[in-house]
């Protein structure tokens, strides 16, 4: 998703209480240097509007949520949503992904959700992918031990690539897995839907989603 550019999201951004300006300063201890606490830190790359976060944030004030975007065009729209509520356990990160390893230390995040991720269909754009094993090696890293990642998408084809790359790769298994989320009771006990579900789901497109870990 990208949005035309709109005047002054820069500095919104840059002045926002919820967006961390200088990630890379956190490195190691967001918990215990942002949060103040020692509970656990879920990510979402790829955010969008903020909706699916948001409302995470607000349902488990005992877990720490950082959402990644990496267009102000984007996050502007988030942040308008929050400006006027105080959620002490929600901050955005404009930033992308591609470098997260510069911003999370070792074993720092508990879990990371993927949300209807941008699908580079094309073959030599395949890295960009966030479920590539590119990313996959990132998220090893940052990752902690028991952490896992969760990943929906209405896009058959990017869904049947994450499959692949998770099935092919030596470290991650999948550890559930979904062609119609919305008609599968177990896996979608809790579902919080965001922007692009709602819109895809509304259109009759199922909804997959699989959870790996190591
Ligand atoms: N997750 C939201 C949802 O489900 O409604 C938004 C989905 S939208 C298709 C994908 C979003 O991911 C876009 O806003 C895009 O800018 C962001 N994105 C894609 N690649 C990214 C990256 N490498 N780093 C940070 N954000 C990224």
């Amino acid at each position: 998703m990208r949005l035309r550019n709109i005047p002054g999201a820069d500095e919104v951004v840059a002045n926002s209480p919820y967006c961390i300006s200088q990630p890379a300063k956190f490195k190691g201890s967001f918990k215990s240097e942002l949060f103040n606490n020692d509970n656990p830190l879920h990510i979402e790359i790829g955010m969008g509007k903020g909706q699916f976060i948001t409302t995470l944030a607000k349902q488990n004030p005992d877990i720490n949520y950082i959402g990644i975007e990496r267009y102000t065009s984007v996050l502007l729209r988030a942040i308008q949503k929050v400006q006027e509520e105080e959620i002490p356990n929600l901050r955005f990160i404009c930033f992308d992904a591609a470098d997260i390893l510069d911003i999370f230390a070792c074993r720092e995040v508990d879990r990371i959700y993927l949300n209807f991720s941008d699908p580079w269909p094309k073959d030599r754009h395949s890295k960009r992918r966030l479920t590539s094993s590119t990313f996959l090696n990132r998220y090893n890293s940052i990752l902690a031990t028991e952490g896992h990642i969760e990943f929906k998408t209405d896009n058959r084809d990017l869904f049947d690539f994450s499959v692949e790359e998770i099935n092919n790769h030596p470290l991650w298994k999948l550890d559930a897995v979904t062609y119609d989320l919305h008609n599968d009771s177990t896996m979608n006990e809790g579902n919080i839907m965001t922007e692009y579900e709602e819109k895809f789901s509304s259109l009759g497109n199922p909804i997959f989603k699989l959870i790996a870990s190591r």
